[in-house]
C-alpha cells in the first residue's frame, strides 16, 4: 500500500489534507490554522514531495518518515514546516483509523469515552461583567465546571488591556462563577516576573488554579521565577514546537503544566513525544487547542491516550460570531458538550466528516503520482 495522491483544500484560515492510497483508501487531516494558504504552499513544496509514493505498513508506523522530512528540510526549522507536517500526520492517523476501523484514540493507546472540558474564552475586548454573563450561562446550560479567561494584554509588556481589568475580572468571576467552578487564566506573554508574581498572589487569594504564559514565553528563566514564587500552577509551551526547546524547558522545570499544541507541534507523534517526556518528570499535559477545528478533535483523542493527561480538554467558547471561518466546517456537530464533557466515539479515524460545500468553496491543489 502506498500514497498515490495528496490533495489540499484551503483558505486563508484553514487547510485540510486528503490522502488516497493506491488501494483507494482515504484519510483526512488538517494543517494548523491561520495563514493556512501559506502553509499549503509549504506543504506541496516541502512535505508532499517526500510523501507521495510513500510505502505504508499495515499498522501505523510513520514517525520516522515525519522525522526524515524534518531532516531533509533541516535548513527550515520552525513553525511553518511543522504546521504543514501536522496535515500529513493527522491525515495518516485518520487513514489508519478508517482502515483498521478504530478511532485514532485506540490506535495511540487510548479508548473512546467522555473527556471533561474547560471553556476557554479567547476575548480580552470584553468587560468582566459581560464575560461573567456568558460564562455563567455556559455553566448553567452546558454544565461546564472550569473556565479560562484572559488577563493582561497579549504580549502586553506589563500593560493591561485597560487599567484594572485583570484584577476586576478575577474578582468578578470568583464571585459569580462560585467556588465549585475552577478558574484558569491566560497572560499570553504579558508580564514581567515582578508583575506576574504580584498578580499571581492576588489571584491565589481568589482561588485561581492555573496561570498560563505569565511572561514572554521565550523568556524561560522569567517564567521559572514566577513558577517558583507561586503556589498556583504555572502553565506554558503552546508555541514551542522545537524538540530541543522542550528538552531544555523540561530539564529546567520551567512550568508546572505543559501545553503543546498538536498542530503547532507537527501532529500527534511529536505531541505524544512531548507528553511522554513530561510524564517522565511527573508533569501533566494539558494541550493547547484554541479553536473549533480539527485541533480540538485531535486533542480529545490524544488526552484519552496519555497517562499524564491534564484535568481537561481546552474547548474554545468562541463560535462563528467571533471566528466566522469556523462556520460549517464539519457535517453535524462534532463539538457537542453534554454536562461539561465531550465524547470520543467509536467512529473510525477522527470521527468527523468535512462539509462538502466547504470543500467545494476552497482552493484545491494536488500532488500525485504521474
Ligand atoms: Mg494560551
Amino acid at each position: 500500500m502506498k500514497i498515490k495522491k495528496i490533495e489540499t483544500f484551503s483558505n486563508q484560515y484553514l487547510s485540510f489534507v486528503k490522502l488516497t492510497t493506491d488501494r483507494g483508501d482515504v484519510g483526512w487531516g488538517q494543517m494548523s490554522t491561520y495563514h493556512a494558504d501559506i502553509t499549503t504552499q509549504i506543504f506541496h513544496r516541502q512535505v508532499a514531495p517526500y510523501s507521495i509514493g510513500l510505502k505504508l505498513q499495515e499498522q501505523p508506523n510513520f514517525a520516522d518518515h515525519l522525522q526524515l522530512i524534518i531532516e531533509k528540510e533541516h535548513k527550515f526549522p520552525g513553525s511553518y514546516l511543522l504546521r504543514a507536517i501536522a496535515g500529513l500526520d493527522t491525515a495518516l492517523w485518520d487513514l489508519y483509523g478508517r482502515l483498521l476501523e478504530k478511532p485514532v484514540a485506540s490506535l495511540i493507546g487510548g479508548k473512546p469515552g467522555k473527556v471533561k472540558i474547560y471553556g476557554s474564552s479567547m476575548r480580552r475586548d470584553i468587560s468582566p461583567q459581560d464575560e461573567s454573563l456568558r460564562l455563567c450561562k455556559l455553566r448553567d446550560e452546558l454544565g461546564i465546571s472550569a473556565f479560562k479567561f484572559r488577563v493582561g494584554a497579549e504580549c502586553g509588556r506589563d500593560k493591561d488591556e485597560w487599567e484594572g481589568r485583570s484584577e476586576d475580572i478575577v474578582k468578578v468571576l470568583a464571585k459569580d462563577l462560585g467556588a465549585d467552578v475552577q478558574r484558569l487564566v491566560d497572560g499570553n506573554s504579558c508580564f514581567s516576573p515582578e508583575k506576574a508574581i504580584a498578580l499571581g498572589n492576588y489571584m491565589q487569594d481568589y482561588g485561581v488554579s492555573h496561570f498560563e504564559e505569565p511572561c514572554p514565553y521565550w523568556e524561560h528563566n522569567q517564567t521559572k521565577l514566577v513558577k517558583d514564587a507561586l503556589d498556583i500552577d504555572v502553565a506554558g509551551g503552546e508555541q514551542d514546537c522545537d524538540m530541543s526547546t522542550w528538552k531544555s524547558t523540561l530539564e529546567k522545570k520551567v512550568v508546572d503544566i505543559v501545553q503543546p499544541d498538536v498542530m503547532y507541534m507537527g501532529g500527534i507523534y511529536r505531541t505524544l513525544k512531548v507528553a511522554s517526556m513530561a510524564n517522565e518528570i511527573g508533569l501533566p499535559c494539558t494541550p493547547h487547542a484554541a479553536n473549533l477545528s480539527l485541533v480540538t478533535i485531535c486533542t480529545k483523542h490524544l488526552l484519552t491516550a496519555i497517562p499524564n493527561a491534564g484535568k481537561y480538554l481546552e474547548f474554545s467558547i468562541e463560535d462563528e460570531t467571533y471566528y466566522p471561518w469556523q462556520k460549517d466546517i464539519f457535517n453535524g456537530n462534532p463539538f457537542e458538550v453534554i454536562d461539561g464533557f465531550v465524547e470520543v466515539t467509536t467512529d473510525p479515524g477522527w470521527g468527523v466528516e468535512i462539509n462538502l460545500d466547504w470543500l467545494e468553496n476552497s482552493d484545491y491543489r494536488v500532488t500525485e503520482i504521474n
